[in-house]
């Protein structure tokens, strides 16, 4: 399972450029990096941190586990 810590924008170019399913998820292009934010009380959470290949193995783990959550709930 990801860690979450909470965001700091470590570049002012930071830029949303994907949601996923029901917003749970946002890929989040910073810098020259990406990181994977989630919606946390007032804030984000972020998770993933790196390299595009590293962060979006992260993204699709997520994104399986939130289908998945669907499919248990709908059964
Ligand atoms: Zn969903």
């Amino acid at each position: 399972m990801p860690v979450w810590e909470p965001h700091v924008p470590r570049s002012p170019r930071s830029r949303v450029t994907e949601q996923s399913c029901c917003a749970a998820y946002e890929w989040c292009s910073e810098g020259g990096q990406y990181v994977i934010l989630r919606p946390a009380g007032d804030g984000y959470e972020e998770t993933g941190r790196g390299i595009y290949a590293r962060a979006r193995q992260v993204w699709n783990e997520l994104l399986e586990q939130h289908a998945e959550s669907h499919k248990r709930r709908t059964k």
